[in-house]
């Protein structure tokens, strides 16, 4: 009797440790964004090639990276601008051999809706004077501010090089700096107030690049809010060709993944033999009725808020795995061929790029556009303007002249943010990930890049507890290098 247990435990444990079906993960990505595509990147080298992944694209690859062709010209419609201390998006051009552009220094000004209140010079000595003369020291010592936070955020890339994951949002942020979950609970104007900042360098300087690129204002969370400032003063580029060329290049040039053209309508949680398995359906060009397909882990990277258009259903898992909180802000990008009228903001000439720091001006944003190969055209100008809503075409016509042509995209950007206690998580359920709950801290290509990798450590280093080592709860991945 005591044999049979023995022979019967060794074929169990021979099963789930040396049968090649489990030793080889068979994993679903859901959503082949940045997010998307950098999990696929990590969890090879971790699995050191050995695991099968499927991803699921229900549109194009590369997500809210994506451009817009007008003429014979490629344009950036979504995620255009990459801080030069994104260390993964860096890291991937350069592992990819893909180029940069740089972006070209364009003259700018701040809007209240009625009139330019800060208007860049071509002398930057002229500017610095400028700034000081309005706002005295301040924008100085908010520089140092944003800058100290930058550097406890990029703690992160060696604790991620050691092997560190992070179970939920909160947990992720303490780690780069014990203060940072605070953050997430205290509108930006409240913080910056408390650290003496006055109200004009916070309605003005500060309000402005929370509406370019959040369409929100100084309500916003703190964490997200020192983000977008430390985009506002670094260097910055894109990628030539497109950023949607990063996550393109990730994906299609791993071997191990296998690109699903097909929408995913529902995710079922099962066992086989106690350990996790999922069933994942979904419908593709030539389905009618939906098809399903198994795996041993899930990772959904892609938003899961009830705003999205692309719904999942989830099935077998309780529901309070599945709460998805909040909603995505929707921005409207129009694209605009034509030249800007200088008088609709007051001015007299043109700038490259306007910015307006009241949430009640119909745009947030206007911008010269070069091409994604980095050429601007000076006779057939483009220009993208960023509004919450589609902008009447009466509006259209009074803010441009000789308009050509006009094209629209609308996105669900990124999140609304709020200052309510929430917990994000990056894991959801035994074998089931979620990438995207990294946005709620804030939203950009690098921090998807980041939950990516979050997320693939995460998942490794669970299956190898589950399946060959010993369970150990404080167990670290081995360490990897790109
Ligand atoms: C207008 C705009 C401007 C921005 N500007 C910047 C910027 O300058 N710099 C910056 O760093 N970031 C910027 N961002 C944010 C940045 O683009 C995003 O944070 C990032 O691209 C998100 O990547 P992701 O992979 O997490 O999600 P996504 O890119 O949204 O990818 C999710 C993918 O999942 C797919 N999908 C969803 N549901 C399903 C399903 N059920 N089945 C199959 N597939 C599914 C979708 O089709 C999508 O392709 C901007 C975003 C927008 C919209």
């Amino acid at each position: 009797m005591y044999r049979f247990f023995v022979i019967l435990f060794v074929s169990f444990i021979l099963k789930h440790v040396s049968g090649s079906e489990v030793q080889t993960p068979k994993i679903a990505i859901i959503g082949g964004g940045i997010g998307g595509a950098s999990a696929s990147h990590f969890l090879s080298k971790l699995f050191n090639n050995n695991l099968k992944i499927d991803l699921y694209e229900a549109n194009k690859i590369g997500g809210r990276l994506a451009t817009i062709k007008i003429d014979d010209n490629e344009y950036e419609a979504g995620g255009s601008i990459i801080h030069s201390k994104n260390k993964y998006m860096q890291e991937f051009a350069k592992l990819l051999g893909i180029e940069h552009r740089p972006t070209s220094e364009q003259t700018f000004g701040i809007w209240d809706g009625t009139e330019i209140i800060f208007e860049e010079s071509g002398s930057q000595i002229f500017t610095l004077a400028k700034l000081i003369y309005k706002y005295g020291i301040q924008p100085f010592r908010l520089h140092r501010y944003i800058d100290s936070i930058l550097t406890d955020f990029t703690k992160i890339y060696d604790l991620q090089d050691k092997g560190q994951f992070f179970t939920n949002v909160t947990s992720m942020l303490a780690a780069m700096n014990k203060e940072f979950p605070e953050l997430l609970h205290v509108p930006f104007k409240d913080h910056l107030l408390h650290l003496g900042y006055g109200e004009k360098l916070i309605d003005e300087l500060v309000s402005a690049p929370l509406l370019v690129d959040y369409g929100q204002t100084t309500n916003i969370q703190s964490f997200v809010g020192c983000v977008t400032l430390s985009a506002a003063s670094g260097n910055l580029w894109a990628v030539k060709g497109g950023n949607k060329k990063v996550p393109e290049h990730l994906i299609y040039r791993n071997g191990n993944v296998n690109v699903m053209p097909s929408y995913v309508k529902k995710i079922r949680y099962t066992t086989t033999n106690g350990f996790p398995m999922y069933e994942v359906h979904y419908l593709n060009e030539d389905s009618i009725d939906t098809i399903k397909d198994h795996y041993d882990i899930v990772i959904l990277a892609t938003p899961l808020t009830k705003d999205q258009e692309m719904q999942i259903a989830f099935e077998g898992i309780p529901m309070d795995s599945l709460k998805f909180v909040g909603e995505y802000h929707t921005t409207v990008a129009t694209f605009v061929k034509g030249d800007l009228n200088p008088h609709y903001f007051g001015l007299e000439e043109e700038l490259d790029t306007i910015l307006s720091c009241n949430s009640t001006t119909r745009i947030n944003s206007v911008g010269k556009l070069e091409t994604v190969e980095g050429l601007s055209n000076n006779k057939l100008k483009m220009w993208k303007v960023f509004s919450n809503a589609t902008l009447p075409s009466d509006v259209i016509h009074s803010i441009f002249v000789n308009v050509n042509e006009v094209k629209e995209i609308v996105w669900k950007a990124y999140p609304e943010y709020s200052t309510n206690v929430r917990l994000d998580k990056f894991k959801l359920y035994d074998g089931l990930y979620h990438i995207n709950a990294i946005e709620w801290a804030a939203s950009a290509m690098e921090m998807s890049a980041i939950g990516g990798r979050n997320v693939a450590i995460l998942a490794h280093n669970e299956f190898l507890k589950k399946f060959v080592d010993k369970p150990d709860t404080h167990q670290k991945a081995p360490k990897v290098e790109l």
